[in-house]
């Protein structure tokens, strides 16, 4: 069996509704569907979980958001007059939106998840409703009820292990039904231990498409975009891209989608690597087309570099003190501190005396940065301590460079023709990535160099 993911703009209006149902019917083993919000129909539109966070926050401070509710209630009401469904589900949808509204406001956090959660689990009732008027069997499955546990941060939430059980008897119960209905599952979010609803990070429905492809076990998980090809830049830094990856491994993806590949969650990569499931991205407006595939292992010749992705952001926090080396325990130290102020590093290259920190510049915000500084200069005594903002980060991404000498030259010396500044260089012990952090004026310039240098010619 598949499952099967389609995201935002696969969901965005009528029109898109039916190319997915077409896609599920076209396809006895495409049995789970997971859904996103309806996103954006063309640039200047809104996403549906973008409104439904402006009415939360106006909610939060005792505003009227009868105009929101209103506002989101007709992007729904659009797709049922269009697909010329039954009125009632529209009905559902706004007393589900005006329950939400009214709930208890006093952890913001659960309240805001709550009304993000409401664009999801509403698309796949609506998504449930429409298959059938195909004439297909479908059933809307709430993820509460199917066991899919969370834990952790309001809006950064994590699956608890022992959900992959419950998900799989759940879905497998409703499988057994005579009809054997398409399971059409709301993506983003869960429930918490205290039964409040819970939502991963932004573009989480990828995750729980991967969720549920982990916990049936499927033979492949189809996750539906609006890209014919993952491409080997991001188009939108390198805007005549034509190099598509037809295959590449978990650990690539993983890579790229870490280091901004919007096309893909990072955390969606895990629960299918883990199961051994291959991904494969697909088009919803082109299903025809092979779309790209992620799998265990590839064959490495001669496309040694598979992608190079580039993410901003970030802050750089240089320590440096003379005889470092020596100081047992300084590192140690160091990074106790950011651990006592709830700060998560992603990187941390180090020299003889010194050693970098690398944070993703939201979990840094200022008046913490202000409080860690004043501890590592009290506490660490460093020579010198530097603190700045605005980086980039680069990531040439290949399994193959493993076995090939001359990646990092080719990489630097593409940067160095360009005049792009070089601020750090760090290669991780696999040899499957190469990052280079690079001033975020400088990010655009040194990835389409790369791109040319690696691809084009
Ligand atoms: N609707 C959510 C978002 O816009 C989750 C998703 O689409 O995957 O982030």
């Amino acid at each position: 069996m598949k499952v099967c993911k389609f995201g935002g703009s696969s969901v965005a209006d009528a029109t898109q509704i039916n190319k997915v149902c077409d896609i599920m019917m076209a396809d006895r083993e495409r049995r789970v569907v997971v859904v996103s919000a309806p996103g954006k129909r063309n640039k200047a539109d809104i996403k549906v979980t973008d409104m439904l966070i402006s009415c939360a926050e106006r909610a939060l401070e005792d505003l009227d958001v009868t105009k929101e509710i209103d506002a989101i209630v007709e992007r729904f009401a659009s797709i049922q007059r269009d697909l010329d469904l039954d009125n009632a589900i529209i009905d559902e949808i706004a007393q589900d939106l005006r329950t939400r509204v009214d709930s208890d406001k006093s952890d913001r956090g659960a309240f805001l998840d709550l009304l993000k959660a409401a664009g999801e689990d509403n698309s796949a009732k609506l998504v449930a409703v429409a298959l059938r008027k195909r004439g297909a069997a479908a059933l809307y499955v709430n993820p509460a009820k199917a066991g899919m546990l969370l834990e952790g941060e309001p809006g950064d939430a994590t699956l608890c292990d022992v959900s992959y059980g419950f998900l799989h008897d759940s879905i497998e119960r409703i499988s057994w039904q005579p009809d054997n209905p398409i399971i059409v599952f709301p993506g983003f979010f869960g429930v918490n231990r205290d039964g409040k609803v819970a939502t991963f990070p932004r573009g989480g429905s990828d995750i729980t498409g991967a969720i549920l492809a982990a916990a049936m076990k499927a033979d492949c998980y189809e996750n539906f975009t609006d890209v014919d090809t993952v491409y080997a830049v991001d188009p939108r830094v390198v805007p005549d891209v034509k190099h598509g990856i037809s295959e590449m491994t978990y650990r690539e993806m993983r890579e790229l989608a870490y280091a901004g590949f919007g096309v893909f969650h990072d955390e969606a990569v895990m629960p299918a690597f883990r199961a051994g499931i291959p991904i494969n991205i697909r088009n919803t407006n082109h299903p025809e087309l092979p779309g790209t595939w992620v799998v265990p292992n590839r064959r490495v010749d001669t496309c040694k570099v598979v992608g190079i992705a580039s993410d901003s952001d970030f802050v750089h926090v240089y320590v440096d003190k003379y005889m470092m080396n020596r100081e047992v325990g300084f590192g140690r130290k160091l990074l106790q501190i950011f651990e006592e102020e709830g700060v998560a590093f992603e990187h941390m290259p180090t020299g003889i005396d010194n050693i970098t920190l690398i944070l993703r510049g939201s979990k840094f915000p200022p008046e913490v940065q202000v409080r860690v500084l004043q501890r590592i200069k009290k506490e660490l005594q460093p020579d010198s301590l530097i603190c700045e903002r605005d980086h980039a980060l680069i990531m040439v991404v290949g399994e193959g460079m493993q076995h090939t000498v001359g990646t990092a030259a080719r990489a630097t010396r593409a940067l160095a023709d360009a005049g792009v500044n070089i601020e750090l260089i760090n290669q991780d012990a696999s040899e499957i990535s190469i990052m280079f952090g690079v001033r975020e004026a400088e990010r655009a310039k040194a990835v389409q160099v790369l791109y040319h240098s690696f691809f084009a010619e």
